[in-house]
């Protein structure tokens, strides 16, 4: 045996084997010394012919599930190892393999997953030309493949923007990505998963192509709608070699692949879904608190998977948006069918994870009772969209499928309330198949036999508490207490002996037994056979139950996104292609759902593409800015899902894509500091925003002395406000007061604040914006708020009276622009100037000196001469 485990455990070194002895599975060597570890469970040893005993643990199969499910977490693969044949026909060893590897991409017990989140397993395949992204959630039996644009010039910036979206839990890669230790560190570090190199000479575009044709029987894959798609060919077809590799069994529930364009979504980077906190919180990386918690009213697993996949892919195309629009807009308008679709849908179970069981030959009756239940309100369904005048209802309705035929299937052959097992009978209905009622008839009968004989051997030995039991080891026998053992016939056979009582055996009571249990037995395979062809039948509708699983799960969405604006007072947003932002009275959905009702302060935003670019806002820290900020991104982002949005009023343009530059954060790890992490992101944005594009940038050069930052910031929004240059709507929040003065410099640039009222010491903030700079940043007072100690602030506050006493000097700005803020009759003005002054003079000097003379060339020398005068002339 331990030859046979040796074999099995080689071709599978990289997984713990979980191998099958009798009732439990036992993991051997090392898997046993990690899987004791991380299951803390008991560490034993077995002789195996050797010195040393082999260090042997287990679980017992009837468990294994949660064991697995541990294993899976910590991150590592299990190989289960099963008998393959049946013992009791087998002559020596039994024989045994692997029958699927588990990986934490390619779960499908429900009770491993998170019910409304997808568990995507992907394949990455990269080289210097692009690179192809195929994904599946094979518990669901989604597919997608993309592949970086041949234009794009940043692919390993694409690729992360994608992976971002699909946050995998298992990533298989070729060893190009492998062997690049920064790209494959930060992949393994930005999304926490499982990361495997795979053989490498799977990663071929024949073989891949091969691979796909052979699992979607096509003889071509134009139909795919991966013609000339090299990249995605070539990782859809290394991902299905994977799990052919994995699966074992065939996975045909996955049979149809969506090739998609990242230019038919808002692209948005990994940084911008975390500070817009999407569908999880920064802080406690929790649902609760992000804008996918406010937005969730679905009834169903699947419309909670769909909305979360809308929230992260907002759509760019008008029609598209509107189609949704229109959607949400009817149902708000028609309360009580928001109310209908609710109540049918909360009996739908999770379909799609249902279909993975039965085509894994893993369900039970039990899943079966599951869809029977969940496809019965389809018709229901049906019937109350097309009872509308919605065309977009109707259209949903005539496709949805009511699948009456596996319904009434269901309905027809298995039992309301079946057993767990499906091995021990008891599921099929008797109607369904005549062999079935004649044995259960039998097995009936045979019973009230049993009691006529109870009676009858009562009567004729005179023993009043005779009884007929039965149980596995010995069958059916008559049990007499021990005061009336002196009354046994002859007949009676002893078979065994307890305590208070004697146990015997008839050949007429054996007789009986061998019909009902022979019975029994027939029945019980019969049962499961008839369970089998019924699972069978059921598989082979796999495609029709996915696509109505899909139409529900947008019913649900949508009707989510209705009820979500109806509890909120949301309104629906007007599209425009002008360019234009204006909302009146926008508010932050998240912010606003957490404070008491009634206290959040609703605003106004303006932005165009001509006189109104770029809003500067400035206030104290605390008085809203960054709110303000991320509830306009996330009121355009909110439009472009289809939803309704929080304002009185709505005119947006559609944004390709939504930009943040928020907070302070350092990534260690990767070898960069604070201030790498925020210039990096700032390059990110000045290399791909475009006119189109909205940026939120909170606090630009905040984590650099004073002059480099202020430097850079204006620099930044000179960039970005020139349409030559890139020209989008932007909302930059910064205490360099100073950068109020581009309003008069720059068309575009527009200056407001965030008002507060000062009392005595303190202020109150009024959470209100309006056109203007701010002249002061109260940092000292919300230090106060925040409770620094008194002692601290007073010292602080004596500081700032010296600081304001003294010159303008480099030396003293460097200890914070916002001494100037504090000043009651600050000169920003002049101190600008001469700032600026400085920097522009000293940086001249610096070229000058640098100028290598003797080796310019006559028309050289002119050249920068020129361009000296015309600098010189600046200063
Ligand atoms: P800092 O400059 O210190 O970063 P900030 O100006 O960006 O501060 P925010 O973080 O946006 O301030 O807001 C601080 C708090 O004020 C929020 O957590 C929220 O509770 C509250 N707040 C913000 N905007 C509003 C509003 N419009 N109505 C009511 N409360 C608000």
């Amino acid at each position: 045996m331990m030859k046979q485990y040796l074999e099995i455990k080689e071709k599978h070194k990289d997984s713990i084997l979980f191998f099958r002895l009798g009732d439990f599975y036992e993991m051997f060597f090392d898997d046993a010394i990690t899987a004791s570890k991380e299951l803390e469970i008991a560490l034993t040893g077995r002789d195996c012919g050797q010195k040393e005993r082999a260090p042997m643990c287990g679980v017992p199969f009837h468990s294994a599930d949660t064991y697995i499910s541990k294993l899976i977490e910590k991150g590592y693969k299990v190989a289960i190892c099963e008998q393959v044949e049946d013992p009791s026909k087998s002559v020596g060893l039994v024989k045994r393999d692997v029958v699927r590897v588990i990986t934490p991409g390619t779960v499908i017990d429900p009770n491993m997953l998170d019910e409304k989140e997808n568990n995507y397993l992907c394949c990455i395949y990269l080289d210097q030309m692009g690179y192809g992204l195929a994904y599946v959630d094979v518990s669901t039996g989604d597919f997608f493949t993309t592949e970086v644009e041949p234009e794009n010039s940043n692919i390993i910036d694409s690729l992360f923007d994608e992976l971002g979206k699909i946050m995998p839990k298992e990533i298989i890669c070729n060893d190009f990505i492998y062997s690049n230790e920064s790209v494959s560190l930060k992949l393994k570090q930005k999304f926490e998963c499982m990361m495997n190199p795979y053989h490498e000479w799977v990663f071929d575009f024949d073989f891949a192509e091969e691979s796909i044709k052979k699992h979607f029987s096509v003889i071509s894959l134009d139909g795919l709608g991966l013609r000339d798609k090299r990249y995605s060919i070539i990782a859809s077809g290394t991902l299905i070699e994977y799990l052919r590799e994995t699966q074992k069994i065939s996975f045909y529930h996955i049979n149809k692949i969506i090739q998609y364009s990242s230019h038919n979504y808002m692209v948005l980077d990994v940084n911008t879904r975390r500070n817009l906190e999407l569908t999880e919180t920064i802080r406690g990386k929790t649902k609760k608190g992000s804008l996918l918690w406010v937005l969730d009213n679905t009834s169903t697993a699947m419309g909670g998977r769909l909305l979360k996949k809308w929230i992260e892919e907002p759509l760019l195309d008008k029609k598209s948006i509107e189609y949704r629009l229109n959607i949400v807009e009817y149902l708000v308008d028609n309360l009580m069918l928001i109310n209908d679709l609710k109540t049918l849908l909360k009996e739908v179970y999770d379909i799609e994870r249902l279909m993975s069981k039965v085509i894994y030959g893993t369900c039970n009756a039990r899943d079966m009772i599951a869809l029977k239940d969940s496809i019965e309100v389809f018709p229901q369904i049906k019937a109350f969209l097309s009872a509308t005048n919605s065309k977009e209802l109707l259209d949903i309705s005539y496709e949805l499928d009511g699948l009456e035929d596996i319904h009434d299937l269901i309905d027809k052959s298995i039992v309301d309330d079946p057993p767990f097992s499906v091995r021990e009978g008891g599921i099929i209905k008797k109607e369904y198949n005549n062999e079935i009622k004649s044995l259960r008839e039998a097995s009936v009968q045979g019973k009230e036999w049993l009691s006529q004989l109870e009676e009858q051997e009562r009567i004729k030995t005179g023993i009043k508490n005779l009884k007929i039991g039965f149980n596995k080891v010995f069958g059916y026998f008559i049990e007499v207490s021990k005061g009336n053992i002196k009354y046994v016939p002859d007949y009676f056979i002893r078979k065994q002996t307890l305590a208070n009582s004697e146990r015997y055996i008839t050949p007429e009571l054996k007789e009986m037994e061998s019909k009902i249990l022979g019975a029994e037995d027939k029945m019980i395979a019969l049962e499961y056979q008839i369970f089998v062809s019924i699972r069978d039948k059921i598989a082979s509708e796999v495609k029709r139950i996915q696509e109505a699983s899909k139409i529900i799960a947008k019913i649900d969405a949508l009707n989510s996104l209705a009820l979500t604006a109806l509890n909120n007072n949301y309104i629906r947003p007007n599209i425009n292609t002008e360019g234009l932002i204006n909302i009146k009275d926008g508010k932050h959905p998240v912010v606003e759902k957490v404070l008491e009702e009634g206290l959040f302060v609703p605003n106004d935003t303006y932005l165009n593409n001509t006189d109104s670019r770029v809003l500067i806002i400035t206030g104290p820290n605390m008085a809203g800015k960054s709110t303000y900020m991320r509830q306009v991104a996330l009121i355009v982002l909110m439009m472009q899902i289809g939803s309704f949005v929080p304002a009185e009023e709505a005119d947006i343009c559609i944004v390709d894509r939504i930009f943040t530059r928020i907070g302070a954060s350092d990534d260690l790890s990767q070898g960069q500091s604070t201030f790498m992490v925020e210039m990096s992101e700032v390059a990110n944005i000045l290399n791909n925003a475009t006119k189109d594009s909205l940026l939120i940038l909170d606090e630009i050069g905040r984590g650099t002395s004073t002059y480099d930052g202020l430097s850079i910031a204006w620099a930044v929004i000179e960039h970005i406000s020139n349409p030559k240059e890139i020209g989008a709507k932007t909302l930059f929040a910064t205490h360099y007061h100073e950068l109020t003065e581009l309003e008069n410099k720059i068309n575009g640039i527009i200056n407001y604040k965030i008002l507060v009222q000062e009392k005595g010491e303190d202020i109150i903030f009024l959470r209100k914006i309006k056109k203007g700079g701010a002249d002061r940043s109260y940092g000292i007072e919300v230090a106060k708020l925040a409770g620094v100690r008194t002692d601290v602030i007073n010292r602080a506050y004596e500081i700032l009276q010296d600081l304001e006493k003294r010159d303008e000097s480099k030396s003293e700005v460097a200890i914070s622009v916002s001494k100037k803020d504090t000043s009651k009759n600050s000169n920003i003005d002049n101190s600008l100037q001469l700032d600026l002054f400085n920097i522009k003079r000293s940086k001249l000097i610096d070229k000058i000196k640098s100028l290598e003379v003797e080796k310019l060339t006559p028309i050289d020398a002119i050249n920068i001469l020129y361009k000296i005068r015309e600098e010189s002339k600046e200063i």
